[in-house]
């Protein structure tokens, strides 16, 4: 939850922060800021999702594959003479500059990250982005699980309120721009996620009370 709790941390070293801002009644001057002590359980319950569910490993995963394939790419694509042809290095001559320089030739590498592998990376970049909103809809599952799913609403909605956030944006420019869904689509998706969960309990309620009217 941006600005004012997150958790970090993988293996033995995993730690949830929460922010003074958080606290009901921790500024004087705005007493009325802050959530109440039920509120700050659902947000510690989102973070809890975000432990139980191993984001910290799986971001971090995703941030180094995107890093170390950049790499691997800038350092194939490097040798490549098309790239020199394209931005009018003499690659077909005698002293081509590209001949007489061996691998590392930092004018090539440069092209191919700055003009080619920028692309590469924008696109693992927002795939990173959707990734950390998907986490993020994950946690909120799990505070529901943990039976905070109306207190979780509740506190975000106040959080929106304190910061003085607008609570929507467009979907597509938040697809880009932002790495948490904005609350009215946070707050959809925990109400279809609570409605869900009810759902599949009546039935299995009534599957239960079938099966022991057929006992
Ligand atoms: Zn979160």
């Amino acid at each position: 939850m941006h600005s004012s709790a997150f958790f970090y941390g993988f293996l033995g070293f995993q730690k949830v922060v929460i922010f003074a801002r958080l606290i009901e009644g921790h500024s004087h001057s705005h007493p009325e800021k802050g959530l109440p002590n039920r509120q700050i359980e659902a947000v510690v319950a989102h973070e809890f999702g975000h432990w139980r569910n191993r984001h910290s490993e799986k971001g971090l995963l995703f941030w180094h594959f995107m890093q170390i394939s950049t790499v691997i790419l800038t350092l194939w694509l490097r040798s490549k003479e098309i790239i020199y042809q394209a931005f009018g290095f003499p690659v077909d001559q005698p002293n081509a500059i590209i001949k007489n320089s061996g691998n590392m030739y930092l004018p090539g590498m440069l092209i191919a990250y700055y003009f080619i592998l920028r692309m590469y990376h924008h696109f693992f970049q927002t795939m990173h982005q959707l990734q950390q909103r998907e986490f993020e809809i994950h946690a909120d599952q799990y505070a529901i699980q943990l039976g905070y799913g109306t207190i979780l609403e509740q506190a975000l909605i106040k959080i929106v309120k304190d910061h003085e956030g607008f609570p929507s944006a467009d979907l597509l420019y938040s697809l880009f721009h932002h790495n948490h869904p904005c609350l009215l689509e946070r707050l959809q998706r925990l109400q279809e996620h609570q409605h869900n969960r009810r759902n599949s309990q009546i039935h299995q309620n009534q599957d239960q009370n079938n099966n022991r009217g057929l006992q």
